[in-house]
């Protein structure tokens, strides 16, 4: 599946790309028309956590868009030198100067169609101090009745908030991998 044609120069030499499946490949790829350097494109992680807090989830209210305004579980993309866990603790410092403990992997949720890979870990806050950064209006502690499901920013959001709830009930805490379509 092709996303979009978005890389029009070369990174190397600045000159004009041209979209053509290379030798030896089987997509199209973005190629320098002057050095030949071939551009490849692949899927982003984004990753976060589930902060809780007693029987609360800790959510933020994005100060930024997309999705202004519309609450969020801390999360953003990796950053190259990090593993998932450390940049999943990066922006729950970032995004709420939460102090937490990550508990695991809890849902991997695969977003085709915008070329995303979403890894959210369960993660213990080890006290109510919230610091939240200039991304955030505000960050906020939810029981499960208060969630606001009408004003949620991702449906990766929405599926690992879900999954949490359903498996509080349950008793026991599993991985979940999926795909939102
Ligand atoms: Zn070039």
């Amino acid at each position: 599946m092709q996303l979009s044609r978005s890389i029009q120069h070369c990174r190397a030499c600045g000159q004009a790309t041209v979209y053509r499946v290379p030798a030896d490949d089987n997509r199209p790829r973005a190629v320098c028309s002057g050095c030949g350097l071939v551009h490849y494109e692949n899927p982003l992680n984004v990753v976060g956590t589930v902060p809780v807090w007693e029987d609360k989830v800790l959510l933020c209210r994005r100060n930024i868009e997309p999705r202004h305004g519309y609450w969020t579980l801390p999360a953003g993309f990796m950053e190259l030198g990090e593993s998932t866990a450390e940049g999943a603790l990066r922006e729950t410092d970032e995004e709420a100067g939460a102090d937490i403990e990550l508990q695991g992997l809890f849902t991997m949720l695969n977003v085709v169609r915008v070329g995303q890979v979403h890894f959210y870990y369960r993660a213990r806050m080890l006290s109510t101090r919230l610091n939240p950064g200039p991304e955030t209006i505000e960050a906020r502690l939810f029981s499960e009745q208060d969630i606001p499901w009408d004003e949620l920013a991702f449906k990766t959001v929405r599926e690992t908030l879900q999954c949490y709830f359903a498996d509080r009930h349950s008793g026991r805490f599993e991985v979940h991998c999926g795909d939102i379509t």
